[in-house]
């Protein structure tokens, strides 16, 4: 593991605080989750919910991932014997990965990709086999004939993350389609991260792979509370598979933590069913802010690529007079007072996101404001 070192989140953060920048870096909320969801944790330590929960995770949560399944997507999954409680989408992940990947498995993930999956690709001993997305008339996608020319024997599962991070693009119907072929012709399992899965723009419909023709039998569908309801240090996520995939996963899952803490749990369940609401307007809200940073970003010379979910946008710095984003973010505090995220640390093929910066977007208003003030001091407009 040795590769894999500080992570740029780290670095990144750790700049911020020695400059006094403004953190635009690392994707998370400075606003809190429900107010009567927190209060149900609170609620759930002070009634004794403090000792190890079951390993599948409480009946209660996983009750209610089955119900919210079945609401928002028509997906029946047996609470019982198809829903497991995680550690966060993150320890989802590695555990699918462990848990169905052998030594010299390939899988296939889209680059830039979400830097834990060449961790956990790599802990399985398997070959992360990276699928560029590049922008088409504004918008991250894939070439269907590189993703079907990247399939080998080897390949064991297909990563697929949607709503996409650190792009923004929400994969279509169609694009989904080109996927799910190549599943059934090859024989593949879809583990697919959709920790946006509600965090979704302009109307764009969040389309779970699951949902697609024959791919409920050979799909890991992974979500989170972390992003759904502003709580990523909840670290509270869940695995929704048929029932040998889901035992698969929870052989490997006991033995990296057993079980998921119990208070989050109570209070996640409690959030499913009764503050989708509350969503509804962090969606609405995060929208409003995407724009307020697009508009700010165009103004201070970046080109700017528009997100249809997720916490992020992506530019292009070239017009700035910049080739290398690396370079420019870590020069950037002293620029601008600014962190961003170089994204070319998501790439296998780093040079093809050599001039692209990730800014989050999932800040006050006012700290969005004055980021933007101070970015326009690099065209000096
Ligand atoms: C934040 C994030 C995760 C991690 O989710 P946790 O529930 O905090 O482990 C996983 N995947 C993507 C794409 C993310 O952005």
């Amino acid at each position: 593991m040795r590769a894999f070192g500080t992570t740029i989140f780290a670095e990144m953060s750790a700049l911020a605080v020695q400059t006094g920048s403004i953190n635009l870096g690392q994707g998370f909320p400075d606003t809190d989750g429900p107010a009567a969801m927190l209060d149900r944790a609170i609620h759930a330590i002070g009634a004794g919910a403090n000792q190890y929960p079951p390993g599948p995770g409480m009946p209660e949560l996983r009750r209610a991932v089955s119900d919210h399944r079945a609401e928002h997507y028509g997906l029946a999954y047996d609470p019982d014997r198809e829903v497991l409680v995680t550690v966060g989408a993150t320890e989802a992940v590695a555990a699918s990965v462990l848990a169905l990947c052998e030594p010299g498995d390939e899988v296939i993930a889209f680059e830039p990709y979400y830097d834990s999956y060449a961790a956990s690709i790599a802990l399985a001993q398997a070959r992360l086999v990276a699928v560029t997305l590049r922008p088409v008339a504004g918008r991250f996608t894939f070439d269907p004939a590189e993703l079907r020319a990247a399939v080998t024997p080897r390949t064991r599962a297909i990563l697929v993350n949607s709503p996409h991070n650190p792009t923004g693009t929400v994969f279509t119907r169609e694009e989904l389609t080109v996927i799910a072929e190549l599943c059934r012709e090859r024989d593949l399992v879809a583990i697919t991260d959709e920790v946006y899965e509600h965090l979704t723009f302009d109307g764009v419909e969040h389309v779970p792979m699951a949902t697609l023709p024959g791919m409920r039998e050979r799909t890991v569908m992974i979500s989170s509370a972390g992003k759904t309801f502003s709580v990523t240090g909840w670290k509270t996520g869940w695995v929704c598979a048929p029932a040998p995939l889901v035992r698969a996963v929870q052989t490997v899952k006991q033995f990296l933590t057993f079980t998921a803490s119990a208070p989050w749990q109570l209070a996640v369940a409690y959030g499913l069913r009764q503050e989708m609401g509350w969503v509804s307007a962090l969606r609405a809200g995060l929208q409003d802010k995407r724009d307020r940073l697009m508009e700010g970003l165009s103004a201070a010379g970046f080109e700017v690529l528009r997100p249809s979910g997720t916490y992020f946008v992506q530019t292009d710095i070239r017009p700035l007079g910049f080739a290398d984003g690396l370079e420019l973010t870590r020069r950037l505090p002293e620029l601008a007072g600014v962190v961003a995220i170089p994204t070319q640390v998501f790439y296998d093929h780093a040079e093809r996101g050599r001039h692209f910066v990730r800014f989050a977007f999932c800040k006050k208003d006012e700290v969005i404001d004055e980021a933007v003030t101070r970015l326009k001091r690099l065209s000096g407009s």
